[in-house]
């Protein structure tokens, strides 16, 4: 086992790392340190985050630069303010027995002529964000015509959030000779461009597979409609009572409702999002890292920089566009040599986009069933045995105890413990088995229209029309979730559901007719009656007529759905999400 000495690193840094208690190198350790102490070379260096990168190019840089000088020698860029401040602190432990040494960060948000008399200074080694450094640059407040290295850190992230124009503009000031170091989690095609423009035949460390996630994190994947999305988090939060998570989004909108209903729900959240300011950034991530926060709920640029080391899941509440994304998100458990779970909340449409991700982490998703009322239950329960076993009764429940005895006299053990079961898990209980029907849980990958069309016999099929289509933004994946969520189905009793322009289509047995009919008798949605009668064998020619020939049938009041007893779960409207979706995009 190679030690940090036999890396070529100096007694100054060793006693640091003693300090920090750090016992051998990690692998991009193992291989870049030695590279980097050695002749003036350029580097790309792949691998998963949380693996020790900083120290990789930052205990080398440390010992090549001159510290008698007081010029800047070096210049680290970074994606965000919070991964600047990191590095800078980590840095500045790594040289804590290192005299004369400065390391200034530089980053957006905060008093930028303190930081530029820090410079003044002399400061051998700048941390910076890409816009606070050209906004530096063009003041005159930074100087890196001397510089020796450069370093690019989480270059696959500075390259998601835009920032090649003002690398290529902040390098265009440093000399040609210097070195520059990249290092990555991922390699996109991005990255290797960058390479190739900054880079003079670079060597290239690679630890484990190339943009492969980390090794201990399993990923799971549950499908289900979309409309079901906020549902199947909350049921996979209560199916894991000790989960300390980070929940993904794609807009800030998306982040800031899901957190919302979260809280709403009762539930320990947060949102992190870039219209918060960077005050409130810092508050909900200290609170987060202090475990007063049990789910952040984040956009992908917002949660950059998080760093906080017992993460137990990430749930994509969405799926990210780019699988690289994906990677950076899972990237955020397992980390510290502990164990991490990825959890992915995808549409049936969406199962192309598992494909490419299993493809980029070179490891199989796991596909599973949204936890029943029965398993959330369960896990809350051996929860509720784990924390009664290992609470420390407290002084005043000695003295509340005779009188609290006295009052349960005539119970034994076990009525209590039922009664205290009651009392912490019916809710759940009666929350979800009563919910159940509005989660229709495809078994594991869920079956397409097609799959579940050829279990039925075509000549017991029932045939109906119904007065909502395309035009009401549906298809048939949503239409049909919203019959069965009206009709209470759970299974595939419809199917063969086709949707036109104005109308659509589906089927059942015979053994549904009745409920069909009678379920739709008094429906409304967006305000809008809905109709739905039977109809002859599909004949796409032939519906309109049906449809006007079904005008006469029941009565449909708009107030219908009041009166009933079960809420009805599609009262949103359903308006172009597609467009709305883009238009928050961030
Ligand atoms: P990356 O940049 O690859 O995501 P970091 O450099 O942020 O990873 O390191 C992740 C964590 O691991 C940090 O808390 C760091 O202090 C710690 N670390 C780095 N190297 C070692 C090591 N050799 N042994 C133990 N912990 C380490
Ligand atoms: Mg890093």
């Amino acid at each position: 086992m190679l030690s940090f000495k036999e890396l070529g690193l100096e007694p100054f840094i060793i006693k640091a790392v003693e300090d920090l208690g750090f016992q051998i190198p990690t692998d991009v350790q193992k291989e870049s340190i030695p590279l980097l102490l050695g002749s003036d070379i350029d580097l790309v260096a792949l691998a998963q985050t949380g693996t020790g990168k900083t120290a990789a190019f930052g205990m080398p840089l440390l010992q090549k630069i001159d510290v008698n000088a007081l010029h800047t020698q070096g210049l680290i860029l970074s994606p965000t303010r919070e991964l600047c401040i990191q590095i800078t602190k980590e840095m500045q432990t790594y040289a804590k027995h290192i005299p004369k040494v400065n390391i200034v960060a530089v980053y957006g948000g905060a008093n930028i002529q303190e930081q530029a008399n820090k410079i003044r200074k002399g400061a051998q080694i700048i941390v910076a964000t890409p816009g606070r450094m050209q906004d530096m640059q063009r003041r005159g407040m930074v100087n890196i015509k001397k510089i020796d290295y450069c370093i690019l850190d989480e270059a696959d992230e500075m390259l998601n959030m835009g920032f090649y124009d003002d690398i290529t503009s902040i390098l265009s000031q440093a000399p040609k000779e210097k070195n520059t170091w990249l290092f990555s989690a991922t390699m996109p095609s991005s990255v290797a461009k960058i390479a190739n423009k900054f880079m003079n035949s670079p060597k290239e460390v690679t630890i484990g597979n190339k943009n492969s996630g980390a090794k201990n994190v399993s990923h799971e994947c549950y499908t289900v409609s979309g409309r079901q999305r906020f549902e199947a988090l909350k049921r996979l939060v209560d199916a894991h009572p000790t989960i300390f998570g980070c929940v993904f989004c794609r807009t800030k909108r998306d982040t800031q409702r899901v957190a919302e209903n979260l809280i709403e729900s009762g539930y320990n959240a947060a949102a992190i999002h870039g219209d918060l300011s960077q005050n409130q950034r810092d508050t909900v991530m200290n609170s987060f890292r202090k475990k007063q926060i049990q789910l952040l709920v984040a956009t992908d640029v917002a949660a950059r920089g998080i760093d906080v080391d017992n993460i137990t899941h990430v749930i994509n509440y969405q799926l990210p566009d780019e699988s690289e994304v994906y990677t950076h998100r899972s990237g955020r458990t397992g980390r510290a040599g502990n164990k991490g779970v990825s959890i992915i909340i995808v549409t049936q449409s969406e199962h192309r986009k598992i494909r490419s991700i299993e493809k980029l982490i070179q490891s199989k998703i796991a596909h599973k069933i949204i936890p029943d009322a029965d398993k959330i239950c369960n896990a809350q329960m051996l929860h509720l045995a784990k924390k009664l076993s290992d609470i420390n009764p407290s002084e005043s429940a000695e003295k509340l105890l005779p009188s609290f005895t006295k009052q349960l006299d005539s119970l034994s053990k076990e009525d209590i413990l039922k009664r205290l079961v009651t009392i912490e898990l019916d809710r759940f209980h009666n929350y979800y088995s009563g919910k159940s029907k509005v989660m229709d849980t495809p078994k594991g990958k869920g079956f397409s229209e097609n799959e579940s069309k050829s279990r039925i016999n075509k000549k017991d099929e029932v045939r109906y029309h119904i007065n909502i289509g395309e035009r009401d933004n549906y298809d048939w994946r949503t239409l049909k979730d919203l019959i069965k969520g009206t009709l209470g189905l759970n299974g595939d009793e419809i199917f063969h559901v086709d949707v036109m322009k104005n109308f659509s289509f589906f089927s059942s047995g015979p053994d549904e007719k009745e409920k069909v009919i009678e379920g739709f008798r008094s429906v409304n949605i967006d305000s809008r009656d809905i109709e739905v009668s039977i109809t002859e064998k599909f004949n796409p020619n032939k519906k309109s007529k049906k449809s006007k020939s079904k005008k006469s049938g029941g009565s449909f009041s708009k107030r219908s759905f009041s009166g009933r007893s079960k809420p009805n779960p599609f009262k949103f409207s359903k308006k172009k999400k597609s467009s709305k979706r883009n238009r928050n995009k961030k």
